[in-house]
């Protein structure tokens, strides 16, 4: 009978963050910005978490506040920002989940090495977009960013090192550079 408003049954928006995006590190959720260390949920216009996988492990994970993240690609290139957008014209397809590439639409399953990363667009403690990028389509994407592009990022790896654990591989390469993925 009373049918109307059907909307204000929805819980809140997206979906929990998943175990996979948690810190394997640190063995719980991410808390901090791993770029300016303030508390993720105080952001408003959101996070991203990233990590890395290769052959099943983690190689690499951070989670990045949306204004650290503007910072960052601010600071690429004016050729990489061009060359970055015209390849997400041309290729990208859309957060498809993490089992299926951004790019290519390959499944995780055929992905050359068991390498890819995967990201998490979030909110507060939510999840609202989700992708993965193959290692195929990350080293496509690498390969338009320039040298001084591929220098900033570098450099946020190297800095941030410690929160890789040591018994991982010491560095990841760069074969995974996804970023704007999202
Ligand atoms: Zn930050
Ligand atoms: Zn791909």
């Amino acid at each position: 009978m009373d049918q109307k408003d059907t909307k204000s049954a929805e819980g809140p928006e997206g979906e929990p963050i998943p175990e996979l995006l948690h810190s394997v590190y640190e063995e719980r959720p991410f808390r901090t910005c791993t770029r300016c260390g303030e508390s993720l949920s105080e952001f408003e216009s959101g996070y991203r978490i990233s990590k890395e996988f290769r052959k099943g492990e983690v190689v690499l994970e951070y989670a990045i506040c949306h204004p650290c993240l503007e910072r960052m690609l601010e600071e690429s290139s004016v050729e990489s920002k061009q060359n970055l957008a015209r390849f997400h014209e041309v290729h990208f397809k859309g957060p498809l989940g993490f089992d299926q590439c951004a790019f290519c639409e390959k499944i995780k399953s055929a992905v050359r090495d068991d390498e890819y990363a995967i990201a998490g667009m979030c909110l507060g403690t939510r999840l609202m977009e989700q992708a993965m990028v193959c290692v195929e389509c990350a080293e496509a994407m690498h390969a338009v960013l320039s040298e001084h592009t591929t220098r900033i990022w570098r450099r946020f790896r190297e800095e941030n090192f410690p929160g890789v654990p040591v018994d991982f591989e010491p560095f990841p390469g760069e074969s995974l550079t996804h970023e704007k993925a999202l």
